[in-house]
């Protein structure tokens, strides 16, 4: 079976070609990348064994890809395995390496315009969901889009970016899975060619998209370090309104959600994006409760607006992270049902927004935030995140998330995270 297994995935692999096991990616490197595993301690995802990946990999399932069918053929081989990323490899890409347009994944007579008459407020109403046959065909292209793009990344997995990898337009979906590592990688505009409206999303209704750069749904031991998100040549800003609203492409950029638990998210740069990470996507506790633990720290917030994280029912340790943001940021901190944040010595830059801003009640009730920083210009002084936002908010949130952070490698003082953060966080910087 493991025979025929290989032989599948080698004739799948045009060029690919194991990497010996003690090929070292980077120079300096004593242990490669795709060998490293979580120190111990290192936040939620080094709980109970810890988060190895694909680090044992034998030599025969260590592959090096450069093209999309590369790449889904390496996700797609046994585990354990190390996947190493080089160049830049675009989702939208059909088997041979040709590039799709949106217009290649339509199905069923779908277009925006016939889209927009359908479900114009004016014409469909607000009270429900778009339904019949436009929405139909709108799902249908939908899905074609997502078998191009959507790449599920199975247990005991690696995957590494060498050098300046490049994943563009592609959705990594950790999708029911344990220990997973993800490192090194820029990943770039996973963007929606169908997105979808919801006139019943808050009080003005929402168009929504389908896909996060990385999707992590029902699992567990993830570790997500050293890689930079961002949306490229295609920000949310440049969009269009319809029924005056943002045409929204773009979901998360690293949303952890469906009952996962035990993720660590460290030295990442997240940059240029409206949602960007998402901690629980519904308020429903069946699922949930008890779960969704994950620890943030080390990462660099540059040009987001909110979700830095949206939290949900979790115990979440922020903890070291600069947030450079604008002044048109909506928040930074989302504070949802049953959450127990620890948001502490992070520092935020926030281009003149009012600090009581950085907090966002989605239905909490308490934060623990101490030893934060309020940076403006060359001046840096201590900020109480809790005592601002009940400053000019009601119902105020306690000071008292319930629970002290125990798996963490030590808090650098908020003093040095600036200098620390801006130098090391990111693809390319793993030191
Ligand atoms: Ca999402
Ligand atoms: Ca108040």
């Amino acid at each position: 079976m493991r025979t025929v297994l290989l032989a599948a995935v080698a004739a799948a692999m045009l060029v690919a070609v194991p990497v010996g096991a003690d090929a070292a990616p980077l120079g300096r490197q004593v242990v490669p990348l795709g060998r490293q595993v979580l120190p111990p301690n290192d936040g939620w995802a080094a709980e109970g064994a810890g988060t190895t990946g694909g680090s044992a990999a034998p030599v025969d399932s260590v592959y090096t890809v450069d093209t999309r069918t590369e790449l889904a053929a390496a996700l797609a081989a046994p585990s354990p395995k190390i996947v190493y990323v080089r160049g830049r490899i675009d989702g939208n890409t059909d088997d041979a390496g040709n590039p799709l347009g949106c217009a290649d994944y339509v199905a069923d007579g779908y277009s925006l315009d016939a889209y927009l008459a359908a479900y114009d407020p004016a014409v469909w109403g607000r009270e429900t969901r778009p339904s019949g046959p436009l929405e139909s065909a709108r799902a249908a292209s939908a899905a074609n889009q997502a078998k191009r793009i959507r790449l599920k990344v199975g247990s005991g997995t690696t995957v590494v970016g060498l050098g300046g990898a490049v994943l563009s337009g592609l959705n990594l979906q950790v999708d029911k899975a344990d220990n997973v590592i993800i490192r090194d990688l820029t990943l770039v505009d996973a963007a929606d060619c169908f997105p979808q409206w919801d006139p019943t999303d808050g009080s003005t209704g929402n168009w929504n998209s389908a896909y996060d750069n990385i999707s992590v749904t029902g699992s567990t031991h993830v570790w997500v370090d050293h890689n930079t998100f961002t949306d490229g040549a295609n920000p949310d800003s440049a969009q269009p309104r319809y029924f005056d609203r943002p045409y929204q492409v773009h979901d998360g950029e690293l949303d952890i959600t469906n009952a996962s638990n035990f993720a660590t998210v460290s030295w990442n740069r997240f940059t240029d994006h409206d949602k960007t990470m998402l901690i629980g996507s519904t308020n429903n506790p069946a699922n949930d409760r008890g779960k969704l633990n994950v620890t943030v720290h080390h990462n660099l917030f540059r040009g987001t607006l909110q979700r830095m994280p949206r939290v949900r029912f979790g115990q979440v340790h922020v903890y070291d992270n600069l947030y450079e943001v604008p002044a048109s940021m909506s928040y930074v901190l989302g504070v949802g049902v049953e959450s127990a944040i620890v948001a502490e010595s992070n520092v935020f830059a926030l281009d003149g927004a009012d600090p009581g801003e950085v907090l966002f009640d989605w239905g909490g009730t308490a934060v623990t935030a101490r030893d934060n920083l309020l940076r403006t210009g060359h001046r840096t002084e201590p900020v109480d995140l809790v005592a601002a936002y009940n400053a000019t908010h009601d119902p105020d949130f306690g000071t008292d998330a319930g629970w002290t952070p125990t798996l963490h490698t030590g808090i650098t003082p908020a003093r040095q995270v600036p200098r620390l953060v801006s130098r090391h966080a990111g693809a390319r910087r793993t030191r």
